[in-house]
């Protein structure tokens, strides 16, 4: 089971990535991960990529796809993975698909989790802090007892400046530019399956799973 795992910040794909993962026994695969483990095990590809981290700069495409080359050729990759924040570009999906077809592989879904844009803002600019303990709450999912006010030590609650709806909505629009083309570039190929990500948590999962089952 291949799966390429898709949705905009704020749509719960970390929380739905955990369940499926678990459900078929396959790993999560995410870049920042990736990267991680290939500059820990210290081969060729992951000491370049910390050569351009170390200076700040931004890694290339080409030592980007290599870092998650050689992370699906790992043997807890045999039996599938779910890919998660890649590829974010045309480009990179093309590079994905000749790594996979390289591996004999092919990719056998890409869900996208879709959730109203309004829906994310309202999500994703909720969550407050509290002045004095560093408490956190949301609005929506976690609401103190009394609106603006922390339950442990009664401290006023504040927005952090970039959980600003402005700055918010930038980042979310950002996202969802840069990845339409490549939700084109797949339901081209028969492989997207669109879930609707504002159901309740459980019910999103349950119906992953039985997409993925059926
Ligand atoms: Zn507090």
């Amino acid at each position: 089971m291949n799966i390429l795992f898709m949705g905009p910040p704020g749509a719960g794909k970390g929380t739905q990535a955990e369940v499926i993962v678990k459900e078929f026994g396959i790993p999560h695969i995410s870049t920042g991960d990736a990267f991680r483990l290939a500059i820990k095990q210290g081969t060729p590809i992951g000491l370049k990529a910390k050569e351009y981290m170390d200076q700040g700069l931004l890694v290339p495409d080409d030592v980007t796809i290599g870092i998650v080359e050689e992370r699906l050729k790992q043997p807890d990759c045999e039996k599938g993975f779910l890919l998660d924040g890649f590829p974010r570009t045309l480009s990179q999906a093309e590079a994905l698909d000749n790594i996979l077809s390289s591996m004999n592989r092919k990719l056998d879904h890409v869900i996208n989790l879709k959730v109203d844009r309004n829906r994310l803002l309202a999500r994703l600019t909720g969550r407050r802090i509290c002045k004095n303990c560093g408490s956190t709450y949301h609005v929506i999912f976690n609401p103190p007892k009394e609106d603006g006010v922390c339950d442990k030590c009664g401290g006023e609650l504040y927005q952090r400046s970039d959980d600003n709806e402005e700055s918010v909505g930038t980042r979310l629009d950002e996202y969802l530019n840069k990845t339409a083309p490549l939700l084109t570039f797949y339901e081209g190929k028969g492989l997207l399956r669109q879930i609707d990500g504002e159901m309740e948590i459980g019910a999103v999962s349950q119906e992953i799973v039985s997409l993925l089952r059926g």
